[in-house]
């Protein structure tokens, strides 16, 4: 498998740790996924930000060491197995990225930067969605494009527009989307 980030600064993590339980796949970004050893702290509640997929679903797949869990099955599967398990999307995908467990596990388990890596892996079998697509370019694309801006302002106010932009897109309908200014903000 090639990674897309550089996993060095894991090169050395868990050697020699019988409990460490690195996948067969993966070298260094492996380690790093490894570098869990599922204490449970990412499963409880009241304390810090970690892990808030884990505190809405109350399912342990959706924390952290749930996620790790998956990526080890995963790489210690197949080369395929990381971007077709299923499962494994649906935990992904419930990432905030919000980086609770990087500050808050007592290992440091970095999932944000690891949704990164897994999301590259996907693109590289499947391209990115027009969802996805709108909000990263969606700076660039209001510059180039006002009538954009227009539309925005016009979606806002029209609920057929914001539920054909839910079916479409999956943008809740009831949630209004930012609209452009007209003038760039007075600097204070
Ligand atoms: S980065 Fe993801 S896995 Fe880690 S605490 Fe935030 S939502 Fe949970």
């Amino acid at each position: 498998m090639r990674t897309e980030l550089d996993w060095s600064e894991y090169q050395d993590r868990g050697m020699g740790d019988a409990y460490a339980d690195i996948p067969k796949q993966g070298g260094d970004f492996a380690k790093a996924v490894a570098v869990c050893i599922r204490s449970g702290v990412c499963e409880q509640h009241g304390r810090g930000v970690m892990c808030p997929s884990f505190r809405i679903t109350e399912k342990q797949l959706f924390s952290p060491g749930g996620r790790v869990q998956l990526l080890k099955r995963a790489l210690n599967s197949d080369e395929a197995a990381l971007t077709a398990d299923t499962e494994l999307a649906e935990a992904m995908d419930l990432c905030v990225a919000c980086k609770g467990c990087k500050r808050e596990c007592e290992n440091s388990v970095d999932m944000a930067q690891i949704k990164i890596e897994y999301l590259a892996q996907q693109l590289k079998i499947q391209p990115l969605s027009w969802r996805s697509r709108l909000f990263a370019y969606s700076p660039i694309w209001l510059n180039q494009y006002p009538i954009l801006g227009a539309l925005i302002r016009w979606r806002n106010k029209s609920a057929l527009l914001a539920k054909l932009g839910e079916k479409l897109l999956g943008i809740a309908a009831k949630v209004p989307l930012p609209e452009v200014t007209h003038k760039p903000r007075a600097k204070a």
